[in-house]
């Protein structure tokens, strides 16, 4: 085990954008069984801000599953709808810091540009009723992943200053996630390659606010028989508590961690935890099979 290991606090946190399907099953039980196998601790956040996009029964979906798959976070469950107003804190701290600007672009204005090209950079516009931007450096930012290697992205040239929070008020995902991170000490991100194109921005946006950075590993996705990642878009199959052992199984197979018996749910994710080799884990952005 290496010092990068050592203390290790973990989470999972879904969004209850649509039941929990097979790919969050897969980053549940990585970054459980990661954590515990490294003596850590595993934290659940619900990502519940982007209030519209919420799937009726979902989030209770997601509790329901957490109990029937007898994970046991090591503290209380939060939601991020609980913690506004910390955010629009933490937003009036990178306003003082003139790290952020109003925009009053429409989607229309922008069109299928999605370089922001800082039009409203100078402008000096009132924050409210606004989309609130972080401005980005021309700087090369790059880390490295656990299981996809080095990464790099220049904001400027790629993405430019992004969205913290909507014109209709909603919080971005990406200032929860840095945020909560932060304020939960988490020291390690374990979650599926989808968010991989994300992390730089996150990264940027910990370090404009003095946090220090997690280490990152960002899992293969399982991909459907038409190739394309699970999603409740694509009409994923929801978890069943009631087979959550069999579940649990072809999780662990997909993660190409040696076999656990059927049993008992905490059971198996003990020996998981027991055997648990990131090295197993398939390499690249998907995992080869399919699933439902
Ligand atoms: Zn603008």
């Amino acid at each position: 085990m290496t010092d990068t290991l050592s203390p290790y606090m973990g989470r999972f946190a879904p969004s209850p954008t649509g039941p929990l399907h097979f790919g969050s099953l897969i980053t549940a039980v990585a970054s459980f069984c990661d954590a515990k196998a490294h003596a850590g601790q595993w934290l659940v956040r619900i990502e519940d801000t982007d209030i519209p996009r919420i799937y009726p029964g979902s989030e209770e979906h997601i509790l329901r599953c957490i109990d029937a798959f007898e994970f046991e976070p090591d503290a209380k469950i939060i939601f991020q709808r609980d913690r506004l107003d910390y955010y629009q804190e933490i937003l009036e701290q990178l306003q003082q810091l003139n790290l952020t600007y109003a925009c009053q672009c429409t989607r229309k204005m922008l069109g299928s540009n999605h370089i922001y090209a800082g039009t409203c950079r100078e402008l000096g516009l009132a924050f409210e009723h606004h989309a609130i931007r972080l401005k980005v450096t021309n700087q090369l930012i790059c880390f490295t992943d656990a299981l996809q290697g080095e990464q790099c992205s220049n904001l400027q040239h790629d993405l430019g200053d992004f969205v913290l929070k909507r014109r209709d008020g909603i919080m971005n995902y990406q200032l929860a996630v840095v945020v909560d991170d932060a304020a939960q000490g988490i020291t390690h991100v374990v979650r599926g390659a989808d968010l991989l194109d994300n992390t730089t921005r996150q990264i940027w946006l910990g370090q404009c606010l003095n946090y220090a950075q997690p280490h990152y590993m960002h899992l293969p996705l399982a991909m459907n028989a038409q190739g394309q990642k699970l999603s409740k878009q694509n009409l994923a199959q929801a978890l069943d508590p009631q087979h959550a052992s069999q579940h649990l199984q072809q999780a662990l197979k997909a993660l190409g961690q040696p076999a656990v018996e059927l049993d008992r749910p905490y059971r198996m994710l003990q020996q998981a935890t027991a055997q648990w080799d990131r090295n197993l884990i398939p390499q690249g952005g998907r995992i080869a099979g399919i699933y439902q």
